[in-house]
């Protein structure tokens, strides 16, 4: 008998979906760790945003399905409509809601590649095909060919802007030629969840592209996740022409939005000037990092997030078990490189010093390595 026979008859499964990988989370760290392995904010939460979340304690109540207050919110502050305005469960969910709505079985997607890991599921959960198109050799969008890229069935196309994991940004000139170069009726999708960190002057910036280049086509998606430190509660937001946002409300799984990250939300921007001097704090330790890796010897491609990236191609695990090691978790990409976030101010030499020494064993001419 074999194992086969005891195996009990399971339900069919979508093959595309059976052939997804399982999802496994991330290993989680030590006591003594730096865990720089999720691009989270290494500062805690600020007192009056713990507070509105416990004034929210009404939990036997559903919260409002289109987070009403926080949508006028962001729409006084963006100057755009309320209507033009999204709010889900985290951006993740609302470039799940929009592939949804744009992209079936026969539909294309473009992204680039390497790019945020979650869009590749995403797209393939939709029942659409997707067309990673690889990134230029700084591990910046290649977009002229991304717009080559597209076909008669093209209905998506992804722009993470910065590019998690490698960094660099698409320049606003860049996107405004590639909108010019591709059909008007597919949708662009501009992920921005590190938008705040980007200190590059001539990086695109998706609320001023929607207002100066009135193209209802792009929708900009930004999270409260990164720079705002709410990763637990799940919201982010997206802003674009109504009619297509309507399409992604369509799709949405009902309340999924809490009342408490409502609430959280609304209160990062009452206190966010005080938030965005932490957004300025790990910008310039993210800078200094950046600086210290190269002078030890790495290539790091212009890093506009609030992370690095060393391409460390086939010694990834190896070096990533070194990180591991000393108390550094990162986030490694096999046979592509490592993921490094920029956490806390006490983790930064120690970084430097793991980096510096890995760096030593990357043979002349490799990837990772700088020039000099
Ligand atoms: C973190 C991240 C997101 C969104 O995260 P949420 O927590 O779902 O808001 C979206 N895109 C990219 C590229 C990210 O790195």
């Amino acid at each position: 008998m074999t194992a086969d026979d005891d195996a009990p008859i399971l339900p069919r499964i979508r093959p595309e979906i059976a052939s997804l990988p399982v999802y496994r989370q991330g290993r989680q760290a030590g006591e003594d760790a730096f865990k720089l392995s999720s691009n989270e904010n290494p500062f805690e939460p600020l007192t009056g945003v713990l507070e509105a979340v416990h004034a929210a304690s009404e939990l036997n109540r559903y919260p409002d399905a289109l987070a009403t207050r926080l949508r006028e919110r962001l729409a006084a502050r963006f100057g755009v409509a309320v209507d033009a305005v999204h709010v889900g469960a985290g951006s993740v969910s609302l470039i799940a809601q929009l592939i949804l709505a744009a992209a079936g079985p026969g539909d294309e997607v473009v992204f680039a590649w390497r790019s945020f890991e979650a869009y590749p599921g995403l797209i393939r959960v939709a029942g659409a095909t997707a067309v990673p198109v690889p990134l230029t050799d700084d591990a910046r969008h290649d977009l002229p060919a991304m717009a080559a890229a597209v076909t008669d069935r093209t209905r998506v196309i992804l722009v993470c802007s910065p590019n998690n994991p490698t960094g660099p940004v698409v320049t606003h000139d860049e996107f405004a030629a590639f909108l010019d170069a591709v059909p008007a009726d597919v949708m662009v999708i501009l992920d921005e969840a590190y938008a705040e960190f980007v200190t590059a002057p001539d990086a695109v910036d998706g609320l001023r592209v929607l207002g100066l280049l009135d193209r209802p086509n792009v929708v900009a998606l930004r999270t409260f996740s990164k720079a705002y430190g709410l990763a637990a509660l799940r919201v982010g937001y997206a802003i674009g022409h109504p009619r297509v946002l309507d399409a992604a409300r369509a799709t949405m799984i009902p309340l999924s939005v809490t009342a408490q990250a409502q609430a959280a939300a609304l209160a990062s921007l009452d206190h966010e000037s005080a938030l965005l001097e932490r957004v300025r704090v790990i910008a310039e330790r993210r800078d200094r990092l950046a600086a210290g890796l190269r002078d030890a010897g790495w290539r790091i491609p212009d890093a506009q997030g609030n992370f690095v990236w060393l391409a460390a191609g086939e010694h990834t695990e190896a070096f990533a078990t070194a990180f591991e090691e000393e108390g550094i978790m990162v986030r490694p990409f096999p046979g592509d490189g490592i993921r490094v976030s920029v956490g806390e101010e006490e983790s930064v030499d120690r970084v430097l010093r793991i980096a510096a020494s890995v760096v030593e064993t990357l043979p002349q001419g490799h990837p990772g390595r700088g020039l000099a």
